[in-house]
């Protein structure tokens, strides 16, 4: 086992990866917590992040919180699980959503981003090369603040939605009332600073939801734990910023 202070490192996770799955299930065996994606009953998850976020990381998928939730809400509010022939489209995909999203009974999976060659395509969000109505469900996270014209991606994700059809647009946790940006900030350094990461162009306020509006979605807002109550929320790793935004058209 790894000591716990020591557990919030790539070297540590790099150790975990090694073992197989059922290895570290048993590892982490527990009651306490339960990751929704894997499936695993465990003790606790582990921290995760440049401040040590306690409760965040799943030693046997790898899901952190967003990944959870999002994935509890698509079981929960969606239909996308009813084994019927649906388009599904993943930004920047994350392994842990990609490899369950793929498999879902009926899928036709593409996934797609800026530069990353694990994605089946690669693409501007600004510029999609997908005719209207072409996707069932878009999962884009923590993408956005990413992009220098985030309006012109959010119309885009739009344009590509089919009516009835769910997108989810998450941003990493908002905590200021107005959203601060500068697209035209160059220095990763400063953009440390400002927005809270090098390749972020801002930081989303309250105002998110606003602006997915602006751009023609309904929006419909979801805390987590309205979604799963407080111990499930508790149960699941999910803290009180977590909350879904769930865009329609
Ligand atoms: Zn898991």
């Amino acid at each position: 086992m790894i000591p716990e202070r020591a557990e919030n490192s790539r070297l540590a996770r790099a150790a975990l990866r090694r073992l197989p799955a059922g290895a570290r299930r048993r590892l982490y065996r527990g009651e306490a917590r339960f990751c929704p994606v894997c499936e695993s009953r465990l003790a606790r998850f582990l921290p995760f992040g440049g401040s040590g976020r306690a409760d965040a990381y799943c030693p046997v998928c790898e899901s952190l919180e967003r990944h959870r939730l999002h994935w509890v809400y698509l079981r929960e509010r969606s239909d996308l699980f009813d084994g019927r022939p649906r388009r599904i489209l993943h930004v920047a995909p994350e392994t842990v959503l990609a490899l369950r999203l793929q498999a879902l009974p009926g899928a036709t999976y593409v996934s797609a981003d800026l530069s990353d060659p694990r994605a089946m395509l690669r693409l501007d969000l600004m510029r999609l090369p997908f005719e209207g109505d072409a996707f069932d469900a878009i999962l884009c996270s923590h993408v956005l603040e990413h992009v220098r014209d985030d309006r012109a991606a959010m119309r885009e994700l739009r344009r590509v939605l089919r009516p009835g059809g769910i997108a989810l647009l998450p941003v990493p946790p908002i905590r200021a009332e107005r959203t601060s940006e500068d697209p035209a900030e160059a220095d990763p350094a400063e953009r440390r600073r400002r927005f809270g990461h090098p390749d972020h162009v801002r930081r989303y306020g309250r105002d998110y939801p606003e602006r997915l509006r602006e751009a023609g979605f309904r929006v419909e807002e979801l805390a987590a734990v309205a979604l799963v109550g407080e111990a499930g929320a508790r149960r699941l790793g999910l803290g009180n910023g977590d909350e879904v935004f769930r865009c329609g058209k």
